[in-house]
């Protein structure tokens, strides 16, 4: 009897634990197969990375980025990796930065007297 079969991403939070380099990631399936809570299956395509399906299953344990017999073909992604987040206000005009932002504006310093200043010109 056939039968269909859907396998479906779950996306939780976070819902990136790696990141593959397709340029360097042959799709041999080392990876895939050493995960010891089956977080990803081959790619229907040959050659092409691995498709993470099951990302809340990762114990970030590390063993798909070890068994890798490429360099640089996959990047684990710890949760604590995407979760930083650090927002800023600026007391006068109320503009939002973000750490890890393009060129954010330098911190406020604080003088002698504890008086803050700003160090930008
Ligand atoms: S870190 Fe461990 S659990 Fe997570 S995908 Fe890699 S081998 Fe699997
Ligand atoms: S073990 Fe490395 S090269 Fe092989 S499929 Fe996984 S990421 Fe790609």
């Amino acid at each position: 009897m056939n039968q269909t079969v859907y396998v479906v991403p779950n996306p939780p939070t976070p819902n990136r634990i790696i990141q593959f380099n397709p340029v360097n990631c042959t799709g041999c399936n080392s990876c895939v197969e050493v995960c010891p809570t089956d977080v990803m299956m081959p790619n229907p395509e040959q050659y092409q990375p691995p498709i993470v399906v099951y990302p809340e299953e990762c114990w970030y344990c590390g063993g798909c980025v070890e068994e890798c017999p490429e360099t640089e073909a996959l990047t684990l992604l710890h949760p604590a990796s995407q979760r930083i987040s650090v927002n800023w206000k600026h007391r006068d005009t109320g503009e939002v930065f973000r750490l890890g932002m393009k060129n954010p504006p330098p911190a406020r310093q604080m003088t002698v007297s504890g008086k803050r200043s700003a160090s930008r010109k």
